[in-house]
């Protein structure tokens, strides 16, 4: 069977944990959001990417959901030494070295697709990890400055790790210079997909900037797809994407987010339990339980996706 799964960082990784689990012999390719990508110390950071490969390849700090397990903070400590304003970014020693390497890959002229490729050969993540593009683009958020009153936008990450996501969002909107085109591979694997899954990723910063890269919709329209609701009872399950969603100016709810997908994309919809009575019109609802707390568990969501595909 071929999966294709559109991810951003720790709700993506950790469903496709669940897959590979529940499918392991399925040719899993995924594709992940760049829109978090950005640029400090000179050196290219891929939060999602890095976030899928850690976990799939088994050297994610599992308790936190991000960066490398057994991970120290000898450099993050010293840059905030010299009063480094960017020093709230969460770089740990370890990481680093993946940073260090990808930077000077594409120094080299190696391309996005092509770096992760490489990173890839040593954490063997069992499936096909693809940017969703190689052209930069990323997400920024418009706020109300609290120390100027006037209105900026900042780099998500800014917004998102330095502010927690607690200045309010006016508008979240993806930048880049250039035609966002899909990374190679992209339209490919959606296209031999026997079944695509949207993981309960962050439906405005993660799903969102994927289904924003030219001929992805276009190219699901033909596809079974099936998505998995980050929301449960009325929040998020962890992080603050809620924020997000009212800044888009959707309610905090499976019901809504599984509106805002609509069916155009999807054909089906998991929700949890506690949102049984969920409807999407056009869409066939399931309720399963959708805590994601252990792999096994994981994997009977991944099950449930693909038996509502029918395949
Ligand atoms: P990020 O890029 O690291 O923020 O990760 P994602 O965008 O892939 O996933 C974030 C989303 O995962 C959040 O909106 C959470 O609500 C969701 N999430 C995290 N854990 C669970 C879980 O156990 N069950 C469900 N249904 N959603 C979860
Ligand atoms: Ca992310």
């Amino acid at each position: 069977m071929r999966i294709v799964a559109l991810a951003g960082g720790i709700g993506g990784a950790r469903f496709l944990r669940g897959v590979q689990h529940a499918v392991p012999d399925a040719e899993l390719t995924v594709v992940v959001n760049t829109g978090d990508d950005t640029t400090l110390y000179g050196l290219r950071i891929c939060p999602d990417l890095d976030t899928v490969m850690y976990t799939l390849g088994g050297g994610i700090d599992a308790e936190r959901g991000w960066g490398r397990q057994d991970e120290s903070w000898k450099a993050k400590d010293e840059l905030a030494a010299y009063g480094s304003p960017t020093a709230w970014f969460g770089l740990g020693d370890r990481d680093l070295a993946t940073h260090l390497r990808r930077t000077q890959l594409m120094l080299g002229g190696a391309t996005l697709t092509e770096v992760t490729a490489s990173l890839c050969e040593r954490w063997q993540p069992g499936a096909r990890l693809l940017p969703m593009s190689d052209t930069q683009a990323e997400t920024h958020v418009t706020v109300t400055d609290p120390e100027t009153g006037q209105r900026r936008a900042m780099h998500f990450q800014e917004w998102w790790i330095r502010h927690r996501a607690s200045l309010p969002a006016e508008s979240i909107t993806l930048v880049t210079h250039n035609e966002l085109l899909p990374a190679p591979g992209v339209l490919e694997a959606i296209h031999d997909a026997d079944v695509v899954l949207l993981p309960p990723s962050n439906p405005v910063v993660s799903i969102g900037p994927i289904l924003q890269v030219e001929g992805v919709r276009d190219a699901l329209s033909s596809k079974t797809v099936i998505g998995l609701s980050p929301i449960i009872g009325g929040a998020p399950v962890r992080g603050m994407a809620d924020a997000c969603l009212t800044a888009i100016g959707i309610e905090t709810s499976a019901e809504a987010v599984g509106r805002h997908y609509g069916s155009d994309l999807l054909d089906g919809w998991l929700v949890d339990v506690v949102d049984a009575g969920v409807s999407v019109p056009g869409v066939d609802v399931r309720a399963v339980p959708l805590y994601m707390t252990d792999v096994v568990t994981t994997a009977a969501m991944a099950r449930s996706a693909l038996d509502l595909a029918g395949v």
